[in-house]
């Protein structure tokens, strides 16, 4: 029983601290042993067993934890309806960004559905308390002065997302925003290759940071968050030309077969 018990601590690994007491990788006892006869190292306990190193072992820097760009920065968050700034918002805010919405949407069309969806904003925003810059007035003659002469979907889609970022950008800028970022990356049917260009190009012109991800994962979970929020979810994208491809698009699943479809699928929200 004895012998089996010294042959345990024989066996056992030997604890290893450096000259500053920091504990290093445990060593075997044939290592400890030679190392103490060569005069690198004492004993210091025999139980558990640990030898001290008589010089320092430089360590390698512990990697700083990740932490998430938008972390404590303060971001104007461009909402384009309650919905899609459900997913959005409360992403952005477990990244540790401090979120404040911004309201511009010029493009909703007609104005009825415009307050409609700002005032489904208001009340979301009161629920989950999240501040709102509201841009005032209705700027829809400057969005159809915009887009005239460029009505095909895509073509004025980009107008459309440069414009409302445009003075997203803006006020962030002036109101010492770090960043800015639009709840459109939520949607599938809006392009993010374009959003993230004219973001970066407006970032450059206004000397802050746009914030560009692709949040689309966070879709499905968003058409939740909106019913769980009993929030009102519009059918079309926004302006006249998509509620207009909206309703085409219904006629013509109605319609016979052999009556061929004439509009792609718009955007949508
Ligand atoms: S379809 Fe949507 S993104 Fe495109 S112009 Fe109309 S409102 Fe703007």
């Amino acid at each position: 029983m004895g012998a089996i018990r010294m042959g345990a601590i024989r066996m056992a690994r030997v604890h290893v601290r450096d000259a500053e007491g920091r504990d290093l990788s445990p060593s075997s006892r044939e290592k400890a042993e030679r190392l103490v006869a060569e005069g690198q190292a004492e004993w210091v306990s025999q139980d558990p067993p640990t030898i001290r190193l008589h010089r320092s072992i430089p360590l390698p820097e512990r990697p700083a934890p990740k932490t998430h760009p938008l972390d404590e920065k303060k971001v104007l968050l461009h909402v384009c309806c309650a919905p899609c700034a459900t997913f959005t918002a409360q992403y952005l805010r477990e990244q540790g960004a401090d979120v404040t919405g911004f309201w511009y949407n010029p493009n909703i069309h007609p104005y009825s559905e415009h307050e409609r969806r700002r005032e489904t904003l208001r009340e979301y925003a009161e629920q989950i308390t999240l501040p709102v810059i509201w841009e005032p007035g209705y700027d829809m003659p400057a969005f159809l002065q915009a887009v005239c002469g460029h009505e095909q979907q895509g073509e004025r889609c980009l107008i459309c997302y440069r414009m409302r970022l445009a003075r997203a950008a803006r006020v962030a800028a002036e109101r010492g925003f770090d960043a800015f970022t639009t709840t459109l990356l939520i949607s599938p049917y809006q392009d993010l290759d374009a959003i993230e260009r004219i973001g970066h190009e407006l970032a450059e012109a206004y000397g802050i940071i746009f914030y560009f991800e692709n949040l689309r994962r966070g879709f499905a979970e968003h058409h939740q968050m909106a019913r769980e929020h009993d929030l009102y979810r519009q059918h079309y994208c926004g302006c006249i030309y998509s509620e207009w491809e909206a309703q085409d698009r219904e006629a013509t699943t109605r319609r016979p077969r052999n009556d061929s479809p004439t509009q792609e699928p718009s955007p949508g929200a």
